[in-house]
């Protein structure tokens, strides 16, 4: 076993020359989240901001990094990526990038404040009962309240450079999530993490296979081969392409439980997750659960191996 790293919260370490990493914590999940700086010429690149709150005292982290932040970068639109932008934004006064397709997600989800509501709906067509449902509403409020996304950005694409860095597109986790790659190098978000997985979830108004999505990114990493990633949470990867076969081979076996868990009677995805993720799932845990069995649902239908079914109710699926 490797050995795990210590989180020295908000005092940023040196994991290269010339890259900081700063762990913030989080209240729920992986307990923390890694943001990055990268240094340029003209100043340090800020990759990823933690949540809004508690606003994370940049002056006090910063206090310990020669030089201004002149960027902010942001991989994708999650509480834990995009939420302390504004306040990081203040701190600093540099401006923040975020990708085109990312920020128009970020703030439909964030910046309506009837998001939760129609997420809500969505769940409940996918079989989710409605006492979870109103749970699942209010878990969306809770993580609104943590998110300070920064209104008009500068938007990037894949293929943009920012600071000499090149901007990958890593869709999958989120649609429109970004990466930063140079010299073998893999800033990677949420797209390559260790241990633990990133999650892949189907969610309305989003890009239709996200997990088709995301066997793309891995086999693109793969081929790309970089020597050393850093992720948005746990360990520097230290043999990117192994790690990114590894995840392919974990969906494979996943989606060959949830083909297991169909048969000729109609099933939704809120009674497959039951089969894969168990019974026992806070509110919280349990709209991952639904959404990331909706991505293997809807995955085995693109490849033939499943059936989707839907009326103007409900969505369910069958065997092939
Ligand atoms: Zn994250």
């Amino acid at each position: 076993m490797p050995k795990l790293i210590e989180h020295t919260f908000a005092t940023p370490v040196e994991v290269a020359p010339g890259i900081l990493r700063v762990t913030l914590p989080l209240p729920s999940g992986p307990r923390h989240v890694h943001c990055f700086l990268l240094r340029g010429e003209d100043g340090w690149t800020l990759v990823d901001t933690g949540l809004g709150l508690p606003e994370p005292s940049w002056e006090e982290i910063l206090a310990h990094v020669d030089g201004p932040v002149v960027r902010i970068f942001v991989t994708h639109m999650h509480p834990d990526h995009v939420g302390g932008a504004a306040p990081a934004a203040r701190a600093t006064g540099a401006p923040v990038f975020q990708g085109r397709l990312d920020y128009a997600q970020c703030e439909r989800v964030w910046g309506s404040p009837d998001w939760p509501e129609r997420i809500a709906g969505w769940f409940l067509s996918n079989g989710v009962p409605p006492a979870v449902a109103d749970e699942l509403i209010e878990s969306g409020h809770v993580f609104a309240d943590f998110v300070r996304f920064a209104w008009n950005p500068t938007l990037v694409e894949p293929g943009d450079e920012i600071d000499g860095w090149s901007v990958l597109a890593g869709p999958g986790h989120a649609d429109g999530h970004l990466c930063l790659h140079r010299d073998g190098v893999l800033v990677a978000g949420d797209t390559l993490l260790a241990p633990i997985t990133p999650a892949v979830g189907l969610y309305p108004e989003s890009r239709p296979d996200p997990l088709g999505d995301y066997t793309g990114t891995l086999l693109a990493f793969a081929a790309l081969d970089p020597h050393v990633s850093y992720g948005g949470h746990g360990e520097t990867i230290h043999e990117p392409a192994a790690r990114a076969r590894a995840i392919l081979a974990h969906h494979e076996e996943r989606l060959d439980r949830t083909e297991a868990a169909l048969s000729g009677q109609p099933r939704s995805g809120f009674e497959v997750s039951h089969d894969l993720f168990g019974t026992a799932l806070p509110a919280i845990q349990r709209r991952f659960a639904v959404a990331e069995a909706l991505s293997h649902l809807e995955r085995l239908v693109v490849l033939g191996r499943a059936r989707r079914h839907e009326d103007d109710r409900a969505v369910a699926y069958t065997a092939r």
